[in-house]
């Protein structure tokens, strides 16, 4: 994280309520059913008429998750809302607010925290998200960004990861690989790619600020157009590990169907590594894994047509088989394993894996 020592004030220099305010007065006026917002012990909030609600929380770590080094303040305040956003848009849920859980360094510049708020709040704005409170605690290490975020939903148009079945169809939003090519490339060269090498700039774009798949997410819950989704926040590989274990089930995979990103395709090669493994085993994506009944195509059909040029990808097709088979022109395969396989590739440790609710 650069410090923009603008002021030259730090966390510890100020109280928390000073830190506190600080934020409160970046924050637009909540939406009416926030009956009490950010200052008072809780929030307290109106549900949303006739609809469940819909609780997730992720925290990304310093160390862990990310690098203050080739971060951006206002890129880690986009990606703790869009990584939780994300986990939201996988059950079908409209996210309504979230609660943020800081954990500063007392060295950190109290510009930084203003950029890391903007980042997070031009995000919420962007899909109607109010944040309603949180807390700040002083750390004497890393830097923690926690949130919990609150969506809603009807009850017939719940998303798990359950309802997937053999025969089902299995399509991925976006592409894959960016992500994982753009932390190589960063952990590689904190500085970030040469100028001109719009490839990798793409890649590391897409690791910095993930775009959360909220509106095809809710689009494929209101129009029950999936039995199954899942959040790709640990790559394709692991995402079809735990969806077909919920569901009881295996997969086949076409290989020469997954949307692997141009930029990170040719990056890999460059980097003597088969860009189809790489892009199914990376992380970091934040793409939405579906699986639709073929009895759905219409459906699911109009779903894409209305998700605004959200570009999705038949991939493969769940199996009674319960083996996770990749398929390819040399011939099948078992699907390569996650994350594990990056982790001693590149970061030592940078990432553990994390339970979700
Ligand atoms: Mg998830």
């Amino acid at each position: 994280m650069s410090s923009t020592l603008a002021d030259g004030v730090t966390i510890g220099d100020l109280g928390e309520i000073a830190l506190i305010d600080r934020i409160r007065h970046r924050v637009p006026p909540a939406p009416g059913w926030v009956t009490t917002g950010i200052g008072d012990d809780a929030a307290v909030i109106e549900p949303a008429r006739g609809t469940l609600d819909v609780v997730t929380t992720d925290t990304l770590v310093e160390g862990i998750h990310f690098e203050r080094s080739f971060v951006s303040a206002a890129d880690l305040g986009h990606k703790t809302l869009a990584v939780n956003l994300s986990d939201l848009a996988a059950m079908g849920a409209t996210p309504r607010c979230v609660v943020l859980s800081l954990v500063l360094p007392a060295t950190m510049a109290a510009a930084d925290l203003d950029m890391l708020v903007d980042g997070m709040l031009t995000l919420a704005g962007r899909h109607q998200v109010a944040l309603v409170g949180g807390n700040i605690t002083r750390s004497s290490g890393p830097l923690v960004l926690g949130m919990t975020a609150i969506g809603a939903l009807r009850r017939r148009h719940v998303l798990t990861r359950t309802g997937g079945r053999p025969g089902d169809e299995l399509w991925v939003t976006g592409t894959l690989g960016g992500a994982a090519a753009g932390l190589a490339c960063l952990l590689r060269d904190p500085a970030g790619p040469a100028e001109g090498d719009g490839d990798l700039a793409g890649c590391v774009e897409h690791y910095r600020r993930p775009e959360p798949r909220v509106r095809i997410g809710t689009l494929l819950g209101r129009n029950r157009a999936a039995h199954a989704a899942i959040d790709l926040s640990d790559g394709l590989a692991d995402g079809l590990r735990h969806l077909t274990q919920a569901c009881g089930v295996g997969a086949v995979i076409d290989g020469a169907a997954v949307p692997i990103d141009e930029g990170a395709r040719r990056w890999f090669e460059t980097q003597g590594l088969a860009p189809l493994d790489a892009a199914v085993a990376g992380g970091d994506d934040y793409e939405l894994l579906v699986a639709v009944s073929r009895a759905h195509r219409r459906r699911f059909a109009a779903v894409t047509r209305l998700a605004r040029g959200v570009p999705i990808t038949h991939i493969g097709e769940l199996t009674k088989d319960r083996a996770l088979v990749l398929r390819t022109r040399e011939g099948d395969r078992a699907l390569p394993a996650g994350y594990e396989h990056f982790k001693t590739q590149e970061a030592g440790g940078r990432r553990q894996e994390t339970g979700e609710a």
